[in-house]
């Protein structure tokens, strides 16, 4: 077998770089059935992309499929099913690396975002910065951009820097040049916000970095599902996603290093598939990306996040960002109007992700009221206490949108939004 019989294939809707005024985008919503269900009685209004993002029925069914027809572990069995799974497997690694404009041997598949970061601070990381040695962050990262490295500064001694943000949520790019001083190794940094929504200028940052020698670990977990990603052009040295947040299966990611790294790092975890010989006087580690991935992988998972990538390939990108921006501005827009709400994170550049207070009411009471009206949005902390810390609240309410999401549904949620406003008084 070639192709993974019986695959469903994702709709073409449109060529990639057609504008997206010519996609059938009532169609594209239909393709996602979870999005016609109802939620306390309301037709529910799902605007919590950024948490998690719907699938569409072709992941669904891809997953469904190779559990029905294909299952077998990859890589090690030689019979028919065996050669299958792999093959699939090793497809879908080869989509992502299309998708993202990079070698699929560079590719790493693992759990997501937070195992692909922990992966180069304990394999990157650890082995090589100590006491004298800076890891510069900025402040609008999520935990899993923080914690890893405070992991490693705890046994190592190196020392953590901030690099601070403006009061609209966008870098403060000379305090970060000015900061990236001889002690600075590493550099992480989150391409797109998942509080403020805000898009870095990440080409340009890597560049400043790795003039100075220093090595960046990008976080496309916000990225990836919202604008066309050229890994390669970004020029960093790590760049992480997870495949949830992208019409993917959850369990799902990929860490993309470069070939120099991939072959100096040790293996992060042992075990099966990443090896090449085992002996108890020693082993001979298989090469990257096999020697990161020890176990048995989230098969159905990658392979059903092979299938996210051909239904995102077939809206093309550039159409999903620009159908995203034309959402943002109109719930901006109807967002500002609205009494006594603050919107955090207004810079310039940005994604549709929008957190928000209401004057005189907690997130969480906002979030709960809301959802009676079946409005699914996030509040808390968002995984980003430092910048909370930063605009000096303890929670937020963030309302997130993907491609799916229709101008119908933010007018609705404006008028949840205004209904919750009067009940709170
Ligand atoms: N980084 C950012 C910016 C995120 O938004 C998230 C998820 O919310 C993560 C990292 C962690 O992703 P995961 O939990 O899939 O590893």
């Amino acid at each position: 077998m070639t192709s993974f019989a019986g695959q469903p294939q994702a709709r073409p809707q449109a060529q990639t770089g057609s504008p997206a005024a010519t996609i059938d985008w009532a169609r594209v919503r239909a393709d996602f059935p979870l999005l016609q269900r109802e939620v306390n009685g309301k037709p529910l209004l799902y605007f919590d992309s950024a948490n998690t993002g719907q699938k569409p029925a072709s992941v669904i069914e891809t997953v469904d499929m190779f559990y029905r027809r294909h299952n077998a572990n990859v890589s090690r069995a030689v019979h028919t099913l065996g050669s299958e799974a792999t093959e699939a497997y090793e497809a879908a690694r080869a989509k992502l690396a299309s998708f993202t404009n990079v070698r699929a041997d560079d590719l790493i598949l693992c759990s997501g975002t937070t195992f692909a970061i922990n992966l180069v601070a304990y394999s990157w990381a650890l082995p090589r910065l100590g006491p004298g040695d800076t890891i510069l962050l900025t402040r609008m990262e999520h935990h899993a951009n923080i914690v890893p490295w405070q992991l490693v500064a705890a046994r190592t001694g190196v020392t953590i820097k901030v690099a601070e943000i403006t009061p609209e949520g966008a870098l403060d790019l000379d305090a970060l040049y000015a900061a990236l001083t001889p002690d600075v190794k590493l550099l992480g940094l989150a391409h797109v916000s998942n509080v403020l929504g805000t898009v870095n200028p990440v080409r340009e940052i890597c560049r400043e970095a790795r003039r100075r020698g220093i090595v960046t670990v990008v976080d496309g977990s916000q990225a990836l599902p919202h604008m066309p990603v050229d890994i390669a052009a970004i020029g960093s040295d790590f760049y992480a996603f997870t495949g949830h947040k992208m019409c993917g299966p959850t369990g799902t990611g990929v860490l993309w290093a470069r070939r120099e790294h991939l072959d100096a790092m040790p293996p992060f975890l042992g075990g099966g598939e990443m090896i090449k010989e085992v002996r108890f006087d020693g082993t001979v580690f298989n090469d990257a990306p096999h020697k990161f991935e020890a176990g048995t992988p989230n098969i159905a998972g990658h392979i059903g996040l092979g299938a996210a990538v051909d239904y995102l390939s077939s809206l093309g990108m550039a159409n999903v960002a620009a159908r995203e921006a034309e959402l943002l501005a109109h719930f901006q827009e109807e967002l500002r109007a609205v009494e006594g709400l603050r919107i955090i994170g207004t810079a310039p550049a940005k994604a549709a992700v929008v957190s928000f207070l209401l004057e005189g009411t907690h997130a969480h009471d906002l979030a709960t009221l809301l959802d009676l009206e079946g409005v699914a949005v996030r509040s808390g902390h968002h995984c980003a206490h430092p910048l909370m810390q930063f605009f000096g609240v303890a929670a937020t309410c963030r309302a997130s949108l993907a491609f799916y999401n229709t101008h119908e549904e933010v007018e609705r949620f404006i008028a949840a939004l205004h209904k919750v406003r009067k009940l709170l008084g």
